[in-house]
């Protein structure tokens, strides 16, 4: 069949290289794309935001499935308006991806269906918001409602912090994500990533991952899109596993479909294991990235068998299997990363990085000008290795790292750390 992703991401580089490993695969095009995605995928110049340039598109070229990798689209609409045209589209809809496009959204759909997560208020007005965190006190999580690129959440250690941030979510700051406020509990314990397929009634689990969010080692430095990440996540055992899918992700399935908007496609939790066991965090309604690419790196199934399934509601006769190994990813990020970075240095040694065994780099923000690599984002690179521990996975990963030269990037030393901890 013909393959058309959109996105341009570590995580659609992940996705090209799944995609085009398919039986099923004739022809995989992709847009916006990068320098990886374009040695995996043909790259087309089409216009993601507009659901009519990409409906023309998938016409003129027999395209049989859509891949949406980045939540812009999923939130504003796309997978409805292929759906309309007769086009098959993973991801969900406009309204279930109010999963991830609305905070408060999500906190009252738990609510309704006794999902465990962080007790939370709704506010759309400033005084009633600074009077309630008064009322509570620190610490305390104050939250944009919309989408705001992770920037649009503080976890508030002092009230000062907290007022500021609501504050700043009123006075626009997040631009229309402000406009409304979720004032939620701080809650304590280990995070994780937990991923499944929905069909919007049947809930297949897929895997488990740690991030790294914060942008230096030892979790230090502002917050980033995520400088790393492994699979699986050893806090996540098998009964956390279970108690997962039966407290929180089958309860939200079925409150998805009793309100007429069905779930399907990839549900990614954020959870907080705490010591009662795991709470809801937030929902993402798309593969994570970096996360994508280390669970590609561990599937033994093929990706488009699953989609197509999740599609067509029969997920029920699915089952999907891993590599027993550890997957770990280390982001290459251009100097100034979170802040103002450089664009168009070049990049070299990333075939030698390539060629070592059980090892993957996936092209985040690359650009090519026919001969050379050039770094065109904020984090650029993701360096995978397979390993029967984390430690061997990291030892890998970062031997291919040590081949790449780019005097212009960075990365964390220590993706991985928590797990090699609780290994030896
Ligand atoms: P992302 O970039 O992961 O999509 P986001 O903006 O959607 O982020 P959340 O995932 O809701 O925001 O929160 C970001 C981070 O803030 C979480 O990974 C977690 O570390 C912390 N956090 C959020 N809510 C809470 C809470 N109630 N208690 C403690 N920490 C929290």
């Amino acid at each position: 069949m013909n393959i058309f992703l959109i996105g341009s991401g570590g995580r659609e580089h992940a996705l090209a290289w799944a995609i085009a490993a398919s039986p099923l695969t004739t022809r995989l095009y992709a847009a916006p794309a990068n320098a990886g995605i374009a040695e995996e995928a043909q790259p087309v110049k089409v216009d993601v935001s507009d659901p009519e340039a990409v409906i023309a598109f998938c016409r003129e070229n027999a395209i049989d499935l859509v891949v949406v990798g980045p939540e812009g689209p999923l939130v504003a609409g796309l997978v409805d308006h292929l759906a309309a045209a007769g086009i098959r589209a993973f991801g969900p809809g406009r309204a279930a991806a109010q999963l991830e496009g609305s905070k408060g959204y999500t906190k009252d759909l738990c609510a309704e269906a006794g999902i465990p997560t962080a007790a939370y208020r709704r506010f759309t007005d400033r005084d009633a918001a600074l009077a309630h965190v008064r009322a509570t006190g620190a610490p305390i999580v104050v939250k944009a409602d919309g989408i705001a690129a992770g920037k649009g959440v503080v976890v508030a250690m002092t009230l000062a912090e907290a007022e500021d941030a609501i504050r700043a979510c009123f006075d626009g700051s997040f631009g229309a994500a402000g406009a409304e406020v979720v004032v939620e509990e701080f809650m304590t314990g280990e995070e994780a990533s937990f991923f499944v397929l929905s069909d919007g009634r049947t809930a297949l689990p897929l895997a488990t991952a740690q991030d790294h969010k914060r942008v230096f080692d030892g979790d230090e430095g502002p917050n980033t899109g995520g400088m790393g990440a492994y699979s699986p996540a050893p806090v996540m055992t098998p009964e956390m596993v279970a108690r997962t899918m039966a407290e929180i992700i089958q309860p939200t399935i079925d409150a998805m479909a009793r309100r007429g908007t069905p779930f399907r496609g990839v549900l990614f939790a954020g959870l907080m294991i705490t010591d009662t066991g795991p709470r809801l965090i937030e929902y993402n309604t798309r593969f994570g990235d970096p996360e994508c690419q280390v669970l590609m790196m561990r599937l033994k199934d093929d990706i488009v068998t699953l989609m197509l399934a999740t599609i067509d509601g029969t997920l029920d006769k699915m089952s999907v299997r891993w590599r027993d190994e550890v997957a770990l990813t280390v982001v290459l990020a251009a100097n100034g990363y979170p802040g103002d970075y450089a664009k168009g240095t070049e990049i070299r040694g990333i075939a030698g990085a390539d060629a070592l065994e059980d090892v993957k780099v996936f092209h985040a923000g690359t650009t090519s000008d026919g001969t050379r690599i050039l770094a065109n984002g904020g984090r650029v690179l993701n360096v995978t290795a397979l390993g029967r521990s984390v430690a061997e996975a990291q030892a890998r990963a970062y031997a291919a790292v040590d081949k790449i030269d780019w005097p212009d990037g960075f990365c964390r030393r220590d993706i991985g750390w928590r797990a090699i901890a609780r290994e030896t």
